[in-house]
C-alpha cells in the first residue's frame, strides 16, 4: 500500500474542470488498488492573482514542497493578459518549476489508433508512434546572459548558451533510465557541427551512456535532421533527450503528430522531491465554464504521476489502458468528435472512472 499527498492546482479557466477529473480518476485507483492518496487544493495562477496578487502564494509553494506530487491543470487568460501587468499566472508556473529544481521535462507523444486520422500526416507514418521527449528545463540559452550593445551595423543583441557538465550528465541519465523501462533506446540530439556547448553536451552524454547504460542502443542526431525525421519516420525514436531550446520547439513539432492536443500529458521532474503533471494546452478560456473540455490529458497527466512520482507502473498503465478502452469504445468530447455526438467532460471522466474501478 502506497499513502502519498497529491496536491491539485486547477489554476484557471478549464482548469478547475479537468483536474477534477483528474482527481476522480486516482481516487478511483486508490479504493481499487487499496493506496491512500490525500489530495490537498491550492490557488495559482490569475486567481492567487486575483485574491492576493501573486500568481504563487507561499502557501501553495509550501504545499507543493510538502507534496508527493503535483497535478496542474492550467494558468492564464485574457483577464491577466496585458503585456505591462506587474505580475503574471505564468510568473506562477516558471517560480514553482524553479524552487522545486525541476530541471527535466517528459513528454509522451503517442499516437491512438482511433484518433489518428485526425493527424495532419498519413495514417501509415503515424499509427504506432510512442516517443518519450526529456526537453532539459532550467538551463541552456533560456537562462543564459543576454542583453543589447552597440555594434558596427547599429544595435545588437546577444543571448548566451550555456550547459555545465553535471546539468547535462543528470538529464541523460534520467532519460537513459526510462529507456530501459522501455524499448531500450535513446536518441540524443545537439547541433554539434556548430555550435560548442553541443560538442561538450555530445561529450558527456557519450561518456554517460558508455560508462553506466552501455545496454541501451543509443544514437546522436543533428537538430535541423531531427525535426525532419520527427514527421518523416517517427516510429523509429523511443526516448528522445535534448536541451532547452531544441526540446521546446521539437516537442511542439512532436504534439501535432498524434492530432489531438487534448489527449498529451507531460511531467516536469527534478532529481528528487514531488514532479509536477499538467497537460500540454493551456487553460482554454474560449470553453472555459460550458464543461465541454476534455479531460484525457489531465487524466493521462495522473497516469505519468503514478508512474514517475509513486512508482505505481501497474496503476498507471491501468489508467491508461481505461483511457484507451473509452476511446476504443468510440466515445468523444467535442475537441475530438470531428462534429459527432458529444460527451461532456465530466460524462467522460464518469466513463475513465468506471474502467478504472473494473
Ligand atoms: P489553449 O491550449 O488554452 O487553447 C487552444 C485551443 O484548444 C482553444 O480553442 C481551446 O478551446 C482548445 N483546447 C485546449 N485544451 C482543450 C481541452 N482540454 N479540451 C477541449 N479543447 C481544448 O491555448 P491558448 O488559447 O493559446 O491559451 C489560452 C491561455 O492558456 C493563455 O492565457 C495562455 O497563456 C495559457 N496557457 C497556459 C499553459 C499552462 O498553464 N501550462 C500552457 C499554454 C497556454
Amino acid at each position: 500500500m502506497t499513502s502519498a499527498t497529491i496536491v491539485l492546482l486547477p489554476g484557471d479557466g478549464i482548469g478547475p474542470e479537468i483536474v477534477e477529473q483528474g482527481r476522480r480518476v486516482l481516487d478511483a485507483v486508490g479504493l481499487r488498488c487499496g493506496h491512500e492518496f490525500e489530495f490537498v487544493t491550492a490557488e495559482i495562477g490569475g486567481k492567487a492573482i486575483d485574491r492576493i496578487g501573486d500568481p504563487l502564494p507561499p502557501e501553495t509553494l509550501a504545499a507543493c514542497r510538502d507534496g508527493s506530487a503535483i497535478l496542474l491543470g492550467a494558468v492564464g487568460g485574457p483577464k491577466w493578459d496585458d503585456p505591462s501587468a506587474k505580475t503574471r499566472p505564468e510568473q506562477g508556473l516558471l517560480t514553482l518549476r524553479k524552487e522545486l529544481c525541476l530541471f527535466a521535462n517528459l513528454r509522451p507523444i503517442t499516437a491512438h489508433g482511433q484518433l489518428v486520422d485526425a493527424s495532419p500526416l498519413k495514417r501509415e507514418i503515424v499509427e504506432g508512434v510512442d516517443i518519450l521527449f526529456f526537453r532539459e528545463l532550467t538551463g541552456g540559452i533560456y537562462f543564459g546572459d543576454s542583453g543589447r550593445r552597440q555594434g558596427e551595423g547599429g544595435e545588437a543583441a546577444f543571448s548566451e548558451m550555456v550547459y555545465e557538465t553535471a546539468e547535462i550528465e543528470r538529464i541523460v541519465r534520467l532519460a537513459a533510465r526510462a529507456a530501459l523501462g522501455r524499448r531500450g533506446k535513446l536518441t540524443s540530439v545537439d547541433k554539434a557541427n556548430v555550435l560548442e556547448v553541443s560538442r561538450l553536451w555530445r561529450q558527456v552524454a557519450q561518456r554517460v551512456m558508455e560508462d553506466e547504460f552501455p545496454e541501451i542502443e543509443y544514437e546522436v542526431v543533428l537538430v535541423d535532421a531531427m525535426a525532419m525525421h520527427l514527421i518523416s519516420r517517427p516510429k523509429d525514436f523511443d526516448v528522445v533527450v535534448t536541451g532547452n531550446m531544441f526540446g521546446d520547439i521539437l516537442t511542439d513539432e512532436g504534439s501535432m503528430l498524434p492530432g489531438s492536443l487534448g489527449l498529451l500529458p507531460s511531467a516536469s521532474l527534478g532529481e528528487s522531491g514531488p514532479g509536477l503533471y499538467e497537460p500540454i494546452h493551456g487553460s482554454a478560456p474560449d470553453i472555459a465554464g460550458q464543461g465541454i473540455a476534455n479531460p484525457l490529458a489531465t487524466i493521462l497527466a495522473g497516469a505519468m504521476l503514478l508512474r514517475h512520482s509513486l512508482e505505481l507502473v501497474a496503476e498507471a498503465e491501468m489508467v491508461e489502458a481505461a483511457v484507451a478502452g473509452v476511446l476504443d469504445g468510440g466515445h468523444r468530447t467535442a475537441d475530438i468528435a470531428a462534429g459527432g455526438e458529444s460527451l461532456s467532460t465530466e460524462a467522460m471522466g464518469d466513463l475513465v472512472v468506471a474502467a478504472v474501478a473494473g
